[in-house]
């Protein structure tokens, strides 16, 4: 997606050869316009697919998904991270590794919010392991739903999220492949 490639290019700060920083649009600040346009392309992608619920993990992966949602006129669900007071029973789980942090975190998405009729289309700000996504299958499978793929904003493919996604048969959608940060830059695989 040429807009969000041109976005990175102006406005992505490489921290080091595995890291991208992206807070002016996606990770801390947020741009409408562009996360409009990103939900309009999920969306068409994904378009007969028959999808019922939009998955994400808070907190980066809301606003695409939301606005996804708005494009396929399904609701949109958000694991949370950590135990609330209001979120405590019937919950469904799972462990969700972070090679950054280099500890696993439970993931939680009540139970009520999903059921074995519905039609999942996962969304993530960045693919890079692959755990978050492996957690939230994990979560929509335990529900008995189905998984329709994976829509993911930024894909750093020199890490190997997207091959272990594929391994279980998963469709991973990125609208930018990252091939490379070495150097400071940003290469594109496509
Ligand atoms: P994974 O579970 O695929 O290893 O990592 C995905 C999660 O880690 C994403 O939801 C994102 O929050 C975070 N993440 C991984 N790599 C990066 C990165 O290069 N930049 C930013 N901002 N977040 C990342």
């Amino acid at each position: 997606m040429e807009a969000l490639k041109k976005e990175i290019e102006a406005e992505g700060i490489v921290l080091s050869n595995e890291v991208l920083k992206v807070d002016t649009f996606l990770n801390h600040q947020i741009q409408p316009a562009l996360m409009f346009a990103i939900g309009k392309e999920f969306a068409q992608r994904f378009a007969d697919q028959g999808i019922t619920k939009i998955v994400t993990l808070e907190s980066s992966g809301i606003a695409p998904a939301v606005m996804t949602g708005l494009a396929l006129q399904v609701p949109v669900i958000f694991a949370r991270k950590r135990k609330s007071l209001t979120l405590q029973d019937h919950l469904l789980t799972a462990q969700v590794y972070s090679f950054t942090k280099q500890t696993s975190s439970e993931i939680a998405i009540a139970e009520k919010f999903l059921a074995n009729t519905d039609r999942v289309l996962i969304i993530d700000d960045f693919l890079a392991h692959g755990e978050a996504g492996l957690g939230l299958a994990e979560i929509v499978k335990q529900a008995g739903a189905t998984i329709v793929g994976f829509g993911i904003v930024i894909e750093k493919s020199f890490q190997d999220g997207r091959s272990k996604l594929e391994a279980q048969g998963y469709r991973v959608e990125s609208l930018a492949r990252i091939a490379s940060l070495e150097n400071g830059k940003v290469q594109w695989l496509v």
